[in-house]
């Protein structure tokens, strides 16, 4: 197995989390910071979430080079009560706050049986699906909302309002990894738009609009000025006004048509809010609680269910693990690009 880029089509994990780690500490980011953000687009490369992977990491450098993102700065949490944690994320990424918050929300969540995280003045640009699983690890339920700029237009509405706002949730099982989905409220994410876009893939019929409203089925012309949809309309609608609720209004951060990265050329992360809600199980079913879990799962198997959501990640996990990651061209060519010594402009400050 290669452990650079450019000879096998393989690379390790761990090669492939400097590399990243490199170019980001190169755009403006603390080491730790780096590294933190490194760990969530190469598990989605690692998970074959291909959508959040190295395609987002252009994303993350203008974002950074534009000065709309700061990459040095350290999140303030603040301990307010027995199950509320606050952090203020000062305009950095929302996975710093959430891992300078995570001890805490653990002890709380531990103690008390429930704890919630609200993070606000965050930037989120990847899957939601590395901020809950770790605590299930640990034996908690974990359900997280992330609101994003607009790029949804609300069922039966006319311009777009809402954001693609995803809910991840994670369950523990019993000598089995979590139970975890991770899901957009638009019928497609926006990451996956950008793939259709470079591979010149049309989108099937009902994804977006134009910048007119009207159906279009070209990723391009919906990424310039259009909009996705809400998955199972009216009600997909109802979910990404409830993640804007708790993600943004709860947690004092900006609504998505709030944002106002217009004027930081390049810059393409959200600045956002993160709602977390852990659960300790113990404190409510007691033990008979993965036994349940179980339970249903086996009569879902038993119904037809030929696999359950995350089964797919951890499949691909697998065999990144035992033989490195598969990178495509693109992602090639983009880590040899942003490699290439770029320097940054100096960017306005927000
Ligand atoms: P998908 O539609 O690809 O998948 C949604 C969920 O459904 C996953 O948990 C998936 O599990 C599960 N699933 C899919 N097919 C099946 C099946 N046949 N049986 C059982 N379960 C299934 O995700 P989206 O396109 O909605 O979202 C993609 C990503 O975009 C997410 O990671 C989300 O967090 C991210 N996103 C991030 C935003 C941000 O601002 N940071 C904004 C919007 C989206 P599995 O993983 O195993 O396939």
């Amino acid at each position: 197995m290669s452990s650079t880029l450019g000879g096998s089509d393989f690379i390790s994990i761990e090669a492939l989390t400097s590399q990243v780690t490199d170019i980001l500490v190169a755009h403006r980011m603390t080491p730790q910071n780096a590294q933190i953000i490194a760990l969530t687009i190469v598990a989605a490369e690692v998970d074959g979430s291909r959508s959040h992977g190295i395609q987002r990491l252009g994303g993350y450098i203008g974002s950074l080079n534009s000065g709309w993102v700061d990459g040095v700065v350290a999140p303030v949490v603040e301990d307010c009560s027995a199950s509320l944690v606050k952090v203020d994320a000062r305009n950095g990424f929302a996975q710093v706050a959430l891992a300078a918050a995570s001890e805490l929300a653990k002890s709380k969540a531990r103690r008390e049986g429930l704890a919630m995280v609200a993070i606000r003045d965050s930037h989120h640009f990847a899957s939601l699906w590395p901020d809950v699983e770790p605590f299930s690890q640990h034996g908690f339920i974990a359900l997280t909302m992330v609101n994003s700029r607009s790029r949804m237009v609300a069922w039966g509405g006319k311009r777009k309002v809402l954001g693609t706002n995803p809910i991840a949730f994670a369950c523990p099982r019993k000598g089995r990894p979590p139970l975890v989905f991770d899901q957009a409220s638009s019928v497609m994410s926006q990451g996956d738009v950008l793939l259709h876009a470079s591979r010149g893939d049309k989108l099937p019929n009902g994804i977006g609009v134009d910048k007119d409203g009207e159906p279009t089925v070209d990723p391009r012309v919906l990424l310039d000025g259009g909009a996705l949809l809400p998955y199972s309309g009216a009600k997909g609608s109802s979910i990404a006004f409830m993640v804007e609720i708790l993600a943004a209004a709860l947690t004092g951060s900006r609504f998505g048509f709030e944002d106002t990265s217009g004027v930081f050329p390049g810059a393409q992360t959200s600045n956002a809010g993160q709602f977390l809600l852990l659960i300790d199980p113990n404190h409510v079913a007691g033990e008979a609680f993965s036994d349940r879990v179980e339970q249903l799962i086996s009569e879902l198997t038993a119904a037809g269910t030929d696999r359950m959501p995350g089964d797919r990640r951890y499949q691909c996990r697998a065999a990144a693990r035992s033989n490195g990651i598969q990178l495509d061209e693109r992602s090639i060519a983009e880590i040899a690009r942003l490699s290439n010594g770029q320097t940054c402009p100096e960017g306005k400050s927000k």
